[in-house]
């Protein structure tokens, strides 16, 4: 069984020699962060992902979750203990406002942490990010009287939160959910109606739990225009309030978390937002809980190359191709082997460049709320939407081949439960599926964020991409240079294509969408290893005394350009062959 140790140096890299965030931050007003800060946080966090939470993981899986007994959750053995910790130490109010009890801390910084949480314990790290997900929906849209009665509570972590949208008939489409909110004279409202799969709906971790539930009010009109975002607790003043928790689901993976089958039978609530306005204040969390689920995606794309770098250094097998390297002992170890090799660089290529999209993204989030002129908040608005539905999906649609890839390097003993490898594998595939789907994303950013924005969201990124390629980079990266500038010119042109058809035919437009998130992605990714490889190779000949690492670097750039990249054609070829291709289709022609 592996144990997580936190990517300090990577994290280190990533923040001050790659986005200079120290700098960036200082330019909003945040000269207060800087690097001693972010280091000595990022210390701390690692000290109790790595020392409390990492044990935790396996044991959560193993124990067979949480149970149900007599309408109570109880948590994995440990799970209870740590979730103190992680209040009494502070982590739970980290990030949030210091207006309403928050540390106030950049998304930037806190997100690292948030990393390495995801990685150590992916199931109980859910709890405490839905909580500050609650959090920020209630702080920006609650009224005085709700924010002080319930968010003190919440920020400090005492009390935590959910988000009650799914039904039994109504997943992704939500304009047909069910669940009732009748009006009181007193200004509450009686909450009718079940929701299914409710994160952390119900458990022994926290005092209260505040729901946050989508409803429609009587005179609501039809589909998603007509939902209203309501706060319904768990407890009101200490006792029951007609929420409870009618059965526990069992699934593939993150088996610590408890996914819920709420009931809401009159439970007393009050509206967040305005009436029938439900869906816009869950856009506000949206980014957050989006780019949240993009980084569990990343943790356990890490933590799973971990393992595969400590088995392939450890695990004997044949001999290396050109002849033993290790006479002294029965057989090599499997890191001679170039599959192998090719295994664990698509890892470290996919999760370290993807590392840098992720954090990228979230260093935007601080400039759209912080920067001093409007232009630059808006550009970065801009950009945050355009890549929110990207690192959501391409992270996790690789967490899932990054821990596939992890299994196969360990043969047998990735299979079977020893080392716990299998579990990162299994609970890497829900993060494709909650928090919108990635199909429902790829359709988010080709229709809302893409052609919404008649392309000027692509244009913006674009000329940030070519800002770089004009820079000052070294001869030896003209190729990859070359590479990505082709690549930007096949983009623009791709969105061109795309929009012209969808224009004429809706279908022409979900039919090109997955491929072109991808595409998107696999562009990004380029982008972001030429970036660390500049960095990388300035160091390298700046003298440092760290030069495995920043070589490192310069074999996964390379890697990364040579043998991962070339699935960006793929997909721009699938982007661009059009619907007609995947016809509607009678049962029958599929069934053979
Ligand atoms: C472990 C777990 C935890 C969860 N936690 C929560 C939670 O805390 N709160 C909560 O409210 N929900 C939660 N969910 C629910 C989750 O968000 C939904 O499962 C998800 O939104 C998909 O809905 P669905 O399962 O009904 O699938 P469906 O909507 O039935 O989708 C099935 C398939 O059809 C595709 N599809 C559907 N509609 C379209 C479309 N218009 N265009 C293209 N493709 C489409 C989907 O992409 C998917 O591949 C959780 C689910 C699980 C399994």
């Amino acid at each position: 069984m592996y144990e997580y140790r936190a990517p300090r140096r990577d994290i280190r890299f990533v923040l001050h020699e790659v986005l200079e965030v120290e700098k960036v931050l200082a330019a909003g007003g945040r000269e207060d962060v800087n690097r001693e800060l972010i280091d000595s946080i990022l210390d701390e966090g690692a000290r109790f992902a790595e020392n409390v939470l990492s044990p935790l993981n396996w044991q959560g899986d193993w124990h067979g979750g949480p149970r149900l007994e007599n309408g109570r959750v109880s948590t994995p053995p440990g799970f209870r203990e740590a979730y103190r910790q992680f209040c009494t130490d502070g982590w739970a109010g980290m990030a949030a406002d210091p207006a309403i009890g928050g540390q106030g801390l950049p998304d930037v910084a806190y997100i690292a942490v948030g990393e390495m949480l995801c990685a150590s314990a992916m199931a109980w790290r859910m709890c405490s990010g839905l909580s500050e997900g609650a959090v920020l929906a209630l702080s920006r849209h609650g009224s005085a009287e709700l924010q002080a009665r319930f968010l003190g509570r919440m920020v400090t972590g005492e009390w935590t939160g959910t988000m009650c949208l799914t039904e039994p008939h109504s997943g992704t489409d939500l304009g047909i959910m069910r669940t009732k909110a009748e009006p009181q004279a007193d200004g509450s409202f009686r909450i009718t109606g079940t929701k299914i799969y409710i994160s952390w709906g119900e458990h022994d971790m926290a005092d209260n739990i505040v729901h946050l539930v989508l409803a429609k009010l009587p005179d609501a009109p039809s589909g998603t225009r007509g939902i209203s975002l309501f706060l319904v607790p768990k407890l009101l003043d200490g006792r029951p309030n007609g929420v409870s928790c009618a059965s526990l689901e069992h699934k593939l993976g993150i088996h610590g978390s408890p996914t819920c089958v709420m009931n809401f039978e009159g439970a007393q609530g009050w509206l967040v937002g305005q009436p029938n306005g439900g869906l816009a204040c869950m856009f506000t969390m949206m980014n957050h809980a989006r780019l949240g689920v993009g980084l569990q995606g990343l943790g356990l794309s890490e933590r799973a190359l971990q393992a595969s770098i400590a088995f392939a250094y450890e695990r004997l097998q044949g001999r290396a191709p050109r002849g033993a390297l290790e006479r002294d002992k029965m057989a090599d170890p499997i890191i001679v082997h170039p599959d192998v090799r090719r295994m664990i660089l698509t890892q470290k290529a996919m999760t370290e460049g993807q590392r840098l999209l992720c954090f990228y993204a979230y260093l935007l989030i601080d400039v759209e709320q912080h920067a001093p002129d409007e232009g630059t908040r808006k550009r970065a608005a801009e950009l945050v939407a355009l890549l929110v539905p990207i690192v959501k999906s391409f992270l996790t649609d690789w967490a899932v081949e990054n821990t596939a890839l992890a299994v196969q390097v360990h043969g047998g003993a990735g299979y079977v439960r020893d080392t716990g490898v299998e579990q990162y594998y299994r609970d890497a595939k829900i993060a494709c599926i909650y928090e919108g789907t990635n199909g429902i994303q790829a359709l988010d950013l080709l229709g809302r964020k893409v052609l919404g924005t008649a392309g000027q969201s692509v244009k913006t990124m674009i000329d940030e991409i070519a800002a770089l390629l004009k820079s000052d980079l070294p001869a030896d990266f003209a190729p990859w240079a070359q590479r990505l500038q082709g690549l930007l010119a096949q983009w623009a042109e791709l969105t061109k294509t795309v929009a012209e058809r969808s224009a004429k035919d809706p279908e022409e437009l979900a039919a090109a969408a997955t491929d072109y998130l991808n595409f998107c992605g696999y562009v990004l990714v380029a982008w972001c290893w030429l970036r660390m490889a500049r960095v990388a190779k300035r160091a390298l000949e700046a003298g440092s005394g760290e030069r495995a690492f920043y070589e490192g670097k310069l074999v996964a750039a390379r890697f990364y350009f040579e043998r991962v990249l070339p699935r960006a054609d793929a997909h721009a070829a699938g982007a661009r062959a059009g619907a007609a291709g995947i016809p509607m289709l009678q049962r029958e022609q599929l069934e053979a």
